[in-house]
Parts: structure tokens; sequence; C-alpha cells
């Protein structure tokens, strides 16, 4: 097994609709946060269909395509950039299986999910397409590349 990057990453996450409206956008949040990843980016968005296939393109020929675009459409769903050292596999983790019922307890998907088609986050898979899908989600004046600027004690 490779070991875990050490470089600083960017990752996009997405709270898909079913997340949103089951409430459980502070839950997922708050998974991220928990760990120590800096936020850098968050909205709530109606995502238009053309965005969603050109984001799920990859997947294109699948049976379950036309499902998974109006799945993603159906409703608001809350787009994040998340930066970090190592933080694309490290989010995966946290996000696990594809398929809840494979996802291990503990993860965002084993707690929270059953259904594959209605498994409630997005997690980038490599930091290229970590950069690729924030730039696909996010316009520029959205992003903040902040740093800390209180007594890091006081966190
Ligand atoms: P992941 O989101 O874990 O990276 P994939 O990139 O393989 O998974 O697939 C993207 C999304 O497409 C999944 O999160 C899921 O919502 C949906 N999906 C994948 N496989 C299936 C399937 N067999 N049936 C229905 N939906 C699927
Ligand atoms: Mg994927």
């Amino acid at each position: 097994h490779l070991a875990a990057s050490l470089e600083v990453e960017e990752t996009y996450i997405m709270i898909k609709p079913d997340g949103v409206q089951r409430g459980l956008v502070g839950e997922i949040i708050s998974r991220f946060e928990k760990k120590g990843f800096k936020l850098t980016g968050l909205k709530l968005f109606e995502c238009p269909k053309e965005l969603a296939e050109e984001h799920y393109k990859d997947l294109q020929s699948k049976s379950f395509f036309p499902n998974l675009i109006s799945y993603i459409t159906s409703g608001p769903v809350v787009c994040m950039a998340w930066e970090g050292v190592g933080v694309v596999e490290s989010a995966r983790k946290l996000i696990g299986a594809t398929n809840p019922l494979n996802a291990m307890p503990g993860t965002i998907r084993g707690d929270l999910a059953v259904q594959t088609g209605r498994n409630v986050v997005h997690g980038s898979d490599s930091p290229e397409n970590g950069i690729r899908e924030i730039a696909l989600w996010f316009k520029e004046g959205e992003l903040c590349k902040w740093a800390p600027t209180i007594d890091p004690w006081l966190n």
C-alpha cells in the first residue's frame, strides 16, 4: 500500500440532493471540519443538467447514467472545496465505499446511507480531479484561500 500523500491538495466534496433533503448538511460538513481540513468554498446550488453531465462525463456509457443525472439535478446540492495534506484520499476514506452497504461503519455512507443511487455525498477521486471539479463548480471569486488570524488555542 502506498504511503499517504504529504502534499497539500484540494478536493471537491458535494452533498447530494438526498443529503440536503434529509437534513444531513451539518453532520457531513462536521466530519471534514473535525478531521482538521480547511473549508475554502461553500455554496447551496441547483445544478444544471449540463454541469452534472460534465462532472460525471467518465460515467456517460453506464446504464445508470441517466438516473444519476436526474438524481443530482433533483434538488439543491451543497458544493464544497476542502484543502489539506492528503485531503483527496482522506476524504474518500471519510466518505466510504460507493455502495453504502459495503461502506464501513464510521464512514459517512456507512453511517448515513443504504443505496448506491442515494449515497449522500461526492468526493474527488484524485488530486487532478479535485482541481478539475473545483474549477467546474466554483467561479474564481467564490473561493477563499484563507489562513487563521486568531489564536489557534481558541479553537
Ligand atoms: P464514487 O461516488 O464513490 O466515486 P463512482 O464515481 O463510481 O462512485 O460513481 C459516481 C456516482 O454514481 C456514485 O456515487 C453513485 O451515486 C452513482 N452510481 C455508481 N454506480 C452506480 C450503480 N451501479 N447504480 C446506481 N448509481 C450508481
Ligand atoms: Mg467517483
